[in-house]
């Protein structure tokens, strides 16, 4: 049997958290989200968490290597499991996903299928939703909600549906300069990305992911059926 790995590209805002969430609770994947993993290092104020921090807070990318030695150890780890791993913010650049290849071919999972999930969205509706999004503090949870979007609201008031923990805002979308850095960083590699998957042999499926979760999800679904997932 093949295993999949999915991974998720996409804008900062693009619904890459909020989808996993319902991949999760509706198809039973695993997700590996290198942001998630970052602010947990932040919390913990382990060694690389006090070395991150700033550049977290500052929009800008972590170095290749750095991303790279995070997600290899905790990547082995679910390969060796029945499950169809999710990659949400992992790879960003070209590097990583050749570092990618480099790490599953070492390790002999020749059965692995890589699936491209492209998601796409104009610039507006980016800073829309990233101004109005929160996440919850339990960095062992850090459920996505909104403020704009009813669907998305925490039942109750700045507290996590999921663990109680309070919700708040990320440091990255605070400020309307610190999520154009991020979309600005995100540009850049887009291209390079998309065009290194597209001269693979990998499937890629692009995604409108403008409106509302349940219709992107839908599309998402519809994609993964066709897959074969
Ligand atoms: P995210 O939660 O995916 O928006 O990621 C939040 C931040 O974590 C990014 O703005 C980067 O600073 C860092 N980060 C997460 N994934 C990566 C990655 N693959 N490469 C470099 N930096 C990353």
């Amino acid at each position: 049997m093949k295993q999949n790995i999915v991974i998720f590209l996409g804008p900062p805002g693009s619904g890459k958290g909020s989808l996993a969430q319902l991949c999760i609770k509706h198809m039973g994947w695993v997700q590996l989200s290198t942001g998630n993993l970052c602010r947990q290092h932040i919390a913990l104020k382990t060694e690389i968490g006090k070395q991150i921090d700033f550049c977290i807070k500052s929009g800008k990318l972590i170095s290749d290597s750095l991303i790279t030695s995070m997600v290899e150890e905790i990547l082995i780890e679910y390969m060796q499991k029945d499950v169809t791993l999710l990659l949400d913010g992992f790879p960003r650049t070209m590097r990583q996903a050749q570092a990618l290849d480099t790490i599953l071919k070492a390790q002999k999972f020749s059965c692995i299928r890589l699936v491209i999930v492209n998601l796409s969205l104009s610039d507006d509706t980016i800073l829309d939703r990233l101004s109005a999004r929160l996440i919850c503090q339990n960095t062992k949870c850090q459920a996505v909600y909104s403020l704009k979007n009813r669907a998305l609201a925490p039942r109750d008031v700045m507290v996590c549906d999921a663990c109680s923990a309070p919700v708040i805002q990320r440091s990255d979308d605070h400020g309307e300069l610190v999520i154009r850095e991020r979309l600005k960083i995100y540009y850049e590699h887009a291209k390079d990305l998309l065009d290194y998957y597209r001269q693979s042999s990998h499937l890629i499926k692009n995604i409108v992911a403008e409106g509302m979760l349940d219709e992107v999800f839908n599309q998402l679904q519809q994609a993964i059926g066709l897959a074969g997932i």
